[in-house]
């Protein structure tokens, strides 16, 4: 399984802050911002540095760049609470998006919208979804982008629950899930536990 749970006590800080249920939306906002900082570090880990010569003040030296594109798409709504610090941190990234609606009475996620940058063969795609539940959403936002080309695909949730990494092991073994908690199951409305609630309620205020 190609999970990685991110090993950090800030991330461990910050996940608790987003599941107390005192935490109101403005913090809850910017501690989400703060973590998908730390996950976008683990989740960039493996891309190309290139060498390349820099002058420093005192004389030249060889360092290392990020030459290819990378493209960040967030699984809408939820996922937009992530997008700014993969966009701080990767100032040039592409954008995508995918809108999904889970159908409240079966959970069963389907798409509304897909906007996907061009020529997605070989590039680092992250796809930024909170909350990798069922992994229905997930699963089908990768459908949409393998059918666009994308063959590197890297999934970055805030909570994951063991049935959504199941799903995803079964449909998308390559992609790669990179994730600030990996939580004990799935309740009977599809809500994580113990999770953090409905995470964009908890973005928005709604
Ligand atoms: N989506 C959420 O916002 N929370 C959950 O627990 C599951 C899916």
């Amino acid at each position: 399984m190609r999970i990685t749970v991110l090993d950090h006590p800030l991330a461990g800080h910050f996940l608790t802050l987003l599941r107390n249920r005192e935490t109101e939306p403005a913090i809850f906002r910017a501690v989400t911002h703060r973590l998908t900082t730390l996950l976008a570090l683990e989740a960039t880990r493996n891309l190309t540095a290139e060498p390349v010569a820099v002058e420093t003040p005192m004389e030249t030296t060889v360092g290392t760049h990020i030459a290819e594109r990378i493209v960040a798409v967030p699984v809408l709504r939820a996922g937009l609470g992530m997008l700014e610090a993969f966009v701080e941190m990767l100032p040039e990234v592409s954008v995508g998006y995918v809108g999904l609606e889970r159908d409240h009475a079966t959970a069963i996620a389907s798409a509304y919208y897909a906007k996907f940058p061009p020529d997605l063969g070989g590039l680092p795609v992250f796809v930024l979804d909170p909350m990798l539940a069922t992994g229905g959403s997930a699963a089908n936002a990768v459908d949409k982008l393998k059918a666009a080309g994308a063959d590197r695909i890297s999934m970055v949730c805030i909570i994951a629950a063991p049935e959504g990494v199941t799903l995803m092991n079964e449909r998308h073994p390559d992609v790669r899930i990179v994730t600030a908690g990996l939580d004990r199951q799935l309740n009977d409305r599809k809500y994580i536990m113990p999770g953090l609630g409905d995470f964009s309620d908890r973005l928005y205020g709604t």
